[in-house]
């Protein structure tokens, strides 16, 4: 069974553009728009010669009668309870914002092996701008960009340690 790796955070953060860089494949829907990935949610990856699924979240079914926000929720349990790892994504160009305190206390009871991702670092990787993530209790916060495809493999490195 390959291991499975969902990716979660607020909208924005840029999930989708690490599912692309994580899959080499633009199968999940990029935009500038909060929250807007409408399908191909799963996607296959590698590293070297190991083989994992991601899952993207943030997508949402344009005629889905429960509404946006809980049908982000929604796929976000979904993709979690699916997943071997999880990588919570987060964004150090905005800085911690309060959802994701909740995303981090909602994962904290997920109980399941979660890695923190600090994306849109390019050229940062000792910024002192990246501290602040410890407060999320994730451990140490990995810089990554996924737009410019850097600290990608040292993310999937410890994503798979146990693999
Ligand atoms: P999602 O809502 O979390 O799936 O976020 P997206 O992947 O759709 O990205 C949201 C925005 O952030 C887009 O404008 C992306 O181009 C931008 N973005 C994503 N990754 C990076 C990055 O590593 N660096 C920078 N500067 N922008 C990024
Ligand atoms: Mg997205």
């Amino acid at each position: 069974m390959k291991p499975v790796i969902a990716l979660v955070g607020r909208p924005n953060v840029g999930k989708s553009t690490l599912f692309n860089r994580m899959t080499k494949s633009r199968d999940a829907i990029v935009a500038d728009f909060a929250g807007l990935t409408r399908d191909r949610h799963y996607g296959d990856g590698r590293l070297g010669s190991r083989e994992f699924i991601v899952i993207d979240t943030g997508g949402f079914e344009p005629d889905s009668s429960t509404g946006i926000v809980k049908e982000m929720a929604r796929q976000t349990r979904q993709a979690v309870a699916e997943a071997d790892v999880v990588i919570f994504v987060t964004d150090v160009r905005t800085g911690l914002a309060g959802q994701d305190h909740d995303i981090a206390r909602y994962l904290r009871q997920a109980n399941k092996r979660v890695l923190l991702a600090v994306n849109k670092a390019e050229g940062m990787a000792d910024s002192p701008l990246l501290g602040e993530f410890h407060e999320l209790g994730m451990g140490d916060p990995h810089p990554v960009s996924a737009a410019h495809g850097q600290g990608i493999r040292s993310l999937l490195e410890a994503a798979l340690v146990d693999f």
